[in-house]
């Protein structure tokens, strides 16, 4: 059984009480954490702990801290990116649920770290239910006094706040983040400059997703070396799976990196119990809609037959002609009753309805690719279509503001890749 660190008291009730978080050990380092540790030390840890941005891109969030710009006199800011769009995706949402002070400790521990007095959590619309949970949790935080003036006596002072966005996928790209937040639309800017740089109301700002930030409480507990001594290689730690789609057992599940593997992932009664309704496994989208699908017999193991493990490295082993990346973590099983190129369609429609429109391949080409995939599904294309299809993706792919375009590229590329039988078999 893999360690739990974020999930290892999902099971008490009323978690989402300051006493009980409390009883589970919550806030137990905030002493230590603010009054023995220097910010620099903290980001070692951070840095030692190998943590990675857990919203899909990896980066090293020890790193991604020690580019904050630290100009005298100007306010440094922690946003929280709770805006949880990519489908497949649901981690965060449950995290943030059933242990909000899990999330404001790591705020806490993480905006002392960066010299910030003011933190945002930006949560997506869909999530308003969660929004008094979270202003409850930081409240009782501000009454107990980890929040607020003079934090624990130190001096140090803290203010979070709850922002929700409008439902819009753009707005997890953490510069279209930051527009919304000021109360623009939320196009993504050009880099650079980088938000370390210039960020929210143009100043030193780093961006970490809900996961993320809530890893910094066990790294502040038990050390960075601690963290770093669970997984494998590079992926360090443990991390959250959303699982959905054909399987027993649909859910959220806590492993250590590296160390089930995918076969056990699908098929194990301890995660999503195997295929529903006794059919066999056809395709996963390993993590979220925007990463390559993969047929079974790329998904279980590579392309030189070793068991596909569940961590950075091992799913995007063989790159995107026979990997896939871990992404998210939003793993989308399908059984063999799907048809690849209707699943696409899916995946088309929706990145067409979400491309904020400022690149012209992205606006222009995401509504192609969902009109050219429309055309297939309901019997009404050619064999050239198909290639179409593939031509469109490579006036994508690499050639716009944000990560939009590859998120809407790679799953038509994977999908002829891997299934053009499946695209065929609707054409004339
Ligand atoms: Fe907007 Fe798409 Fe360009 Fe991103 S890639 S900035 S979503 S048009």
């Amino acid at each position: 059984m893999s360690k739990k660190l974020l999930l290892k008291h999902d099971a008490t009730p009323n978690l989402n009480r300051l006493d009980v978080y409390k009883q589970c050990g919550g806030y137990a380092s905030a002493e230590k954490v603010l009054k023995q540790m220097t910010s620099e030390q903290i980001v070692e840890e951070v840095k030692t702990s190998g943590l990675r941005g857990r919203g899909g891109a990896g980066f090293p969030t020890g790193m991604k801290w020690s580019f904050l710009a630290k100009p005298p006199g100007v306010p440094r800011y922690l946003v929280c990116n709770a805006d949880e769009s990519e489908p497949g995706t649901f981690k965060d949402r449950y995290l943030m649920q059933r242990n909000p002070h899990l999330l404001v400790e790591g705020m806490l521990y993480s905006s002392f770290a960066l010299g910030a007095n003011t933190g945002f959590i930006y949560i997506r619309g869909e999530y308003f239910y969660i929004v008094p949970i979270l202003e409850k949790a930081i409240a009782e935080a501000k009454a107990a006094g980890y929040l607020g003036n003079n934090i624990l006596g130190t001096g140090y002072n803290l203010e979070l706040h709850v922002q929700v966005g409008a439902g819009a996928y753009i707005c997890g790209e953490e510069t279209a983040l930051l527009e919304s937040l000021e109360g623009k639309r939320g196009n993504p800017r050009m880099k650079p400059p980088f938000p370390a740089v210039a960020g929210l109301y143009g100043c030193p700002t780093v961006v970490n997703n809900v996961e993320t930030i809530a890893s910094v409480v066990p790294i502040m507990n038990d050390g960075g070396a601690a963290y770093a001594a669970l997984g494998v290689g590079k992926s360090t730690g443990t991390k959250l799976i959303s699982a959905s789609g054909h399987i027993n057992k649909p859910g959220v599940y806590e492993i250590e990196m590296g160390k089930v593997s995918v076969e056990d992932f699908i098929f194990s009664d301890e995660y999503c119990g195997g295929i529903w309704k006794g059919r066999k496994l056809k395709a996963v989208v390993a993590g979220g809609s925007s990463v390559p699908v993969l047929p079974t017999e790329l998904i279980l193991r590579n392309a030189n037959g070793e068991p596909r493990m569940m961590s950075y490295e091992s799913l995007g082993d063989g790159g995107f002609i026979t990997g896939t990346m871990l992404g998210s973590g939003g793993f989308i099983v399908m059984d063999d009753t799907v048809n690849i190129a209707e699943n696409l369609y899916t995946f088309n429609r929706f990145y067409h309805h979400e491309s904020c429109g400022q690149c012209s391949p992205c606006r222009e080409g995401t509504g192609w690719m969902e009109k050219v995939s429309h055309k297939i599904i309901n019997g009404h294309g050619k064999k050239s279509d198909i290639d179409l299809l593939w031509d469109l993706q490579t006036k994508i792919d690499g050639k716009t503001i944000c990560p939009l375009g590859e998120a809407a590229s790679w799953p038509v590329a994977s999908a002829i890749r891997h299934f053009r039988a499946d695209f065929e078999a609707l054409v004339n």
